[in-house]
């Protein structure tokens, strides 16, 4: 079982991005995201590097939204962070 990422759209997401997932579909999300929808993975997505719990969270930083994240990923040219593992 994969997860889609909420950024990019991967399809390659180990295990889900937060505790609650998929988001309800009513939910308005702002981040940091682990206040509605649980436990962060904290996984790092493969193909736009959004990392999940930390990127939303970052403590110290101004967190930012899966669509900021994205705007600025896709303005880089929609960059593979690693190329997918296809050995298994
Ligand atoms: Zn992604």
């Amino acid at each position: 079982m994969m997860y889609e990422c909420p950024v990019c759209g991967y399809a390659g997401l180990k295990v889900m991005p937060y505790g609650v997932w998929p988001p309800p579909v009513d939910a308005e999300l702002s981040p940091p995201y682990d206040e509605s929808l649980g436990r962060p993975s904290y996984e790092v997505c493969a193909r736009c590097r959004y990392e999940f719990g930390n990127d939303d969270n970052p403590g110290t930083a101004q967190p930012v939204s899966f669509e900021e994240y994205r705007a600025e990923w896709e303005a880089r040219g929609s960059p593979w962070f690693s190329e997918p593992d296809t050995r298994n």
